[in-house]
């Protein structure tokens, strides 16, 4: 039978870490019977929860890696991309998000937005995807779903329109009162499984009776039917289920559930609502760029018949060589068919395809449009895009960061070298944010990513997964060089030893551009420098630019403008231009007041407030520039934006100003030029290390 698309939902669970993201999984998977028993995170019986497949996972008991997993709800097939929660993995998260049609977005019911839930939820609205809030631990004492709803509205900018008042709350918590229905849902049984509706009692009635007409209010703002409905007093579920599953879709609301996963409550009305209020597949406009017509973008039909087209999302080093996780957008993939990729025109075939179950997988014959499934052995990238050779188009390029951070690795054997460099080839292959190479100038391994956990988390797995023992230098920050001044260059290369000589002469300027990457421009015009030689000119320039005059750092912002030249009939060639584009930059590249730029990371920690003081003083003493700081329900919220290079081992020293009480999160937002007396000291370093 062919499955029903628009009863298909792909949908991620973030949140910000310890909020329950795991256990919630864990209890979904359960329910939907994928899994028989469920284990804690980091359960006394040793197994950890299901989903974190990865050893090193299951010791810190944190989710690094996304892994999908699917399950059946209502007749809806649920495939469920489990996002990482730390920022420093930050492409994976991207990447994840790129394959999702909505989220639930979980939120602890004591702690509600925390640093991390705010980068999330960028990262979301970035991707305009829809999403469910799920208010979890109402079991915990200090619990408090509309305090959440206040930093939804505050924090977070949402609009959000809760369905359910929680039946009792902290070791009170039963249950939640159902406002659409109008009845009590109570989860009993030895795992919740057992759903009793019941009627509100007398005295919750009053309450119950205003939140839903709150709930009402919300909703006929975008519902002309609604309102119609409230005045004449003949509401029925099903329009409002229609009027949420709409705003949801327009992203003018988002409902709030609740509930607790630890205590199992909660769980099976979420799930209702991800597949009432959640879009499918088909209901999501899908962008590619089109490869046959000069890459101008065009639509994906999401019809199962037209031509195949899949993403390549995520990469694997199985047992059975490379698992590649790939999101179908068009047509349908079947085993034993091939598959073009569309960035080389390599073909390959379907030997196995596959359905995952976090670690585990189940061998399907075809899957269609809008679904998520795993291939074998097809050597490729993260961000390939696939087709049947039908039609040629590529998925929109992902959002790629550039690292900000690097160190250096030596192996510490002969063993270790080569399994260092298999990991560092996998490593990089799956995470475009995780980079390798060899610097020309020390001969060291260099490893750049995006923050400290991330490279870290790299080291770890070496170690753990390819037996490779590395020597690790201390982390650098990724600097970037730039100019203040625009500068004229006049500059003939001239050689004539022997033989045939070499003459080359450029003139232009060297200008500061406001932002972005740096650019060559050529505004020859009247042929001083005949076209041919013109590339070598910029070759030229680009060499330089990789390098910057103050610490060898590559540069931006920075405008090379070619106006004018010479050249010779005879003793012109190529390598003569190369050579007066080098001349002419250094001739005149430390009068155009070079800069040192450094990565600023925008920092968000919540603690207790008695130490507000103290880590208010440890973001200044690195430099922070505080941007705001909150005090609410016995938690200090504070922002702050801090030069990335005074935040390493920012976690240790943050856990002992505040015994442990506080958490913090990052995440990159802009180059700031480095004060004088840093860029000093960083032009001395590079002085000794360069040099000697
Ligand atoms: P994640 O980091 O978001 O994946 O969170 P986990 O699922 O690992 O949960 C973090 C901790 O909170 C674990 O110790 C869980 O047992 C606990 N936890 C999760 N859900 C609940 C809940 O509903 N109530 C309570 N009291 N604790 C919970």
């Amino acid at each position: 039978m062919e499955p029903n698309i628009s009863k298909l939902r792909n949908i991620g669970i973030s949140a910000h870490i310890d909020s329950g993201k795991t256990t919630l999984t864990e209890r979904i998977l359960f329910y939907t019977r994928r899994i028989r028993a469920m284990h804690e995170v980091k359960g006394a019986d040793g197994v950890g929860a299901t989903m974190d497949s990865m050893e090193l996972e299951r010791e810190r008991g944190i989710t690094i890696a996304s892994a999908a997993t699917h399950c059946l709800w209502a007749g809806h097939r649920i495939n469920i991309i489990d996002t990482p929660g730390h920022v420093d993995f930050t492409m994976e998260v991207e990447r994840a998000l790129r394959v999702l049609d909505a989220a639930i977005l979980v939120l602890c019911a004591v702690a509600g937005v925390q640093s991390q839930s705010l980068t999330v939820d960028r990262q979301m609205r970035r991707y305009g995807i829809p999403r469910i809030v799920f208010i979890n631990k109402c079991d915990r004492v200090g619990a408090n779903p509309s305090r959440v709803m206040t930093h939804l509205r505050e924090r977070l900018a949402l609009n959000p329109v809760m369905l359910q008042l929680p039946l009792g709350l902290e070791e009170k918590f039963v249950g939640v009162v159902d406002l659409i229905q109008m009845k009590t849902l109570k989860f009993e049984g030895t795992a919740g499984e057992k759903i009793v509706v019941g009627d509100i009692a007398a005295e919750n009635m009053e309450e119950a009776l205003a939140a839903r007409e709150q709930m009402l209010d919300s909703l006929s703002m975008f519902s002309d039917a609604l309102t119609e409905a409230v005045l004449e007093e003949r509401v029925d579920e099903e329009l409002i289920h229609q009027t949420i599953r709409k705003a949801v879709l327009n992203h003018q609301i988002v409902p709030v559930l609740m509930g607790s996963a630890y205590k199992n409550k909660g769980i099976q009305a979420l799930l209702d609502a991800v597949v009432r209020y959640l879009p499918g597949p088909e209901e999501i406009v899908q962008e590619a760029i089109d490869l046959d017509k000069d890459e101008s973008v065009c639509t994906l039909s999401a019809k199962p018949d037209d031509p195949a087209v899949a993403f390549a999302f995520k990469l694997e080093d199985g047992r059975f060589g490379q698992l590649t996780y790939l999101r179908i957008y068009q047509g349908r993939l079947k085993r034993d068919s091939t598959l073009v990729n569309s960035r080389n025109s390599k073909e390959h075939r379907v030997g196995r395809l596959v359905r995952m179950h976090a670690d585990r997988m189940e061998d399907i014959q075809e899957a269609i449009t809008g679904d998520i499934v795993a291939i074998f052995g097809v050597d490729c990238q993260s961000g390939d895009t696939f087709t049947d050779g039908g039609r040629r188009v590529s998925m929109t390029a992902m959002h790629v960061p550039d690292p900000v951070v690097s160190l250096s690795i030596k192996p510490c054997d002969i063993k270790s070298e080569e399994n260092m460099s298999k990991a560092l080839r996998r490593f990089a292959k799956e995470d475009p944010t995780f980079r390798t190479h060899v610097d020309p100038e020390t001969q060291q391994t260099v490893i750049q990513g995006m923050g400290e956990l991330h490279l870290e988390v790299y080291i770890e797995r070496m170690k753990r997964e390819y037996k490779a023992q590395v020597e690790v230098s201390a982390p650098q920050v990724a600097y970037r060089e730039t100019i203040t001044k625009t500068v004229h260059y006049d500059y003939v290369h001239k050689k004539q030893t022997g033989g045939a000589g070499q003459y080359g002469k450029v003139c232009g300027y060297i200008e500061p551009m406001e932002e972005g990457q740096s650019e060559f421009v050529d505004k020859i015009t009247g042929g001083s420098i005949p076209r041919q030689y013109i590339p070598a000119v910029e070759k030229g320039f680009v060499e330089m630019l990789k390098k910057g005059p103050l610490v060898h750092a590559p540069m931006e912002r920075v405008r090379v403008v070619l106006e004018d030249g010479n050249y010779h009939p005879v003793d012109s060639k190529e390598v003569a231009f190369l050579e007066a584009a080098k001349g002419a930059w250094r001739q005149v590249i430390h009068q155009a007041g070079p800069q040192i730029l450094e990565p600023i990371v925008r920092v968000a920690v919540d603690g207790p407030p008695d130490f507000s003081g103290a880590i208010l003083g440890s973001l200044s003493q690195r430099r922070g520039m505080i941007l705001g700081q909150q005090e609410e329900a016995g938690q200090m919220h504070i922002e702050a934006e801090v030069p990335l290079a005074e935040m390493f081992g920012y976690a240790t020293a943050l856990r002992s100003i505040t015994e442990g009480k506080a958490a913090f999160s990052m995440e990159f937002v802009r180059y700031m030029p480095a004060p004088l007396n840093i860029a000093q000291a960083l032009v001395e370093q590079a002085r000794q290390k360069f040099d000697r």
